[in-house]
């Protein structure tokens, strides 16, 4: 099975009467290579001030109708601070592109939050080698940067001004300094194709990515993409479903914009190949501000609520809550 070509993981992902046997299957393969424990990652998303204009993102720097905000890095080790006495033992930092965070100011942010004595990734876009050699001098273990389409045309149109060169520079870039990275894509993109789709799947293996994230697409109102349909849930599982099956162990969050689309997205997620899931550990101030995509859940809950819901869903069928860092454990 790991070894699926381009047309069966294309046959896969048109044929909805396979679903129920994929979904087991990643289940199955999940279960043997990572196992039962799922990994919470505390998530902070501590700026949502971006200076790209991605088509898709209700962060882009054109859309005047967000009120932006930036939490300054003394905050954003208190919010680590609290996110490890909750038991936390990964945090992320993410954000839209915001160069106020200079290569000095994160690099002490994450000194400070390592003394805490956990893993931290970083989500904050692309940066040159230099930024990403000194935040792994500083102590970051890994970095999420989703290529978010492998269709280099689709991704042209859907990132004005930007690279898929650079894009695939960054990866191996962090590739190369050591980080575990993680990478992604976006299912339900207009004008995606399912090839496209099976072509991301494979890229993932190609670059050997650590983490993968995959979600639905959903049209945010103050982008360009407003009258687009959303993805397809179905289709993102599905997408998510044959990661697993090709990269067996590598960890694969239950990513938010499935909860967004159904109500149990997350719980499915978790039981059709995911094993990581990212809850918010930042105040209800900015959660709603922090909108890259509309209906994004859980804005009105404070972290430890959203910890309590989530630790009692795991539970709910039959797993556990790691207590340990949850770095990629290679089996393949
Ligand atoms: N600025 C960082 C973090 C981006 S936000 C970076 O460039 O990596 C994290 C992810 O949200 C993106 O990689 C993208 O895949 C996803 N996202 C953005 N807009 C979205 C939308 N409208 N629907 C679903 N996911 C979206």
């Amino acid at each position: 099975m790991e070894n699926l070509s381009k047309k069966e993981i294309t046959d896969i992902l048109k044929d909805d009467k396979q679903n129920d046997w994929l979904f087991s299957y990643a289940d199955k393969i999940r279960k043997k290579y990572v196992g039962d424990e799922v990994h919470l990652r505390g998530l902070i998303e501590f700026s949502n001030i971006c200076k790209r204009t991605c088509k898709y993102c209700g962060l882009r720097c054109e859309n005047r109708n967000l009120e932006r905000y930036r939490i300054s890095p003394d905050d954003i080790v208190l919010y680590a601070q609290k996110a490890v006495d909750m038991g936390y033992k990964t945090i992320v930092l993410q954000s839209g592109e915001d160069e106020f965070y200079s290569r000095d100011v994160l690099c002490k942010v994450i000194e400070k939050i390592k003394e805490l004595d956990v893993a931290l990734t970083l989500s904050i876009g692309e940066r040159s080698f230099e930024d990403y050699k000194a935040f792994k001098q500083s102590g970051a273990d890994r970095y999420l940067i989703r290529i978010e389409t492998t269709d280099r045309n689709l991704y042209t149109k859907m990132h004005p001004h930007m690279d898929f060169d650079n894009r695939l520079k960054c990866l191996k870039d962090l590739k190369k300094l050591g980080y575990e990275v993680g990478s992604g894509s976006l299912i339900g993109l207009p004008n995606q194709t399912i090839e496209s789709i099976a072509d991301d799947i494979l890229f993932f293996k190609e670059i050997e990515a650590d983490m993968i994230g995959i979600g639905p697409f959903i049209a945010h109102p103050n982008t360009p993409l407003k009258n687009e349909q959303n993805g397809s849930f179905t289709l993102a599982l599905k997408a998510m479903a044959l990661t697993r099956i090709l990269l067996k162990d590598i960890n694969i969050p239950a990513t938010t914009a499935m909860e967004t689309l159904n109500p149990k997205g997350r719980i499915i997620a978790l039981q059709s190949g995911a094993n990581v899931v990212m809850p918010n550990v930042t105040t209800t101030e900015y959660r709603a501000k922090y909108e890259i995509y509309p209906g994004k859940i859980c804005i009105n809950e404070n972290p430890s609520q959203c910890r309590g819901c989530i630790e009692g869903k795991i539970k709910s069928i039959g797993r556990t809550i790691s207590t340990n860092k949850g770095f990629h454990n290679k089996k393949i």
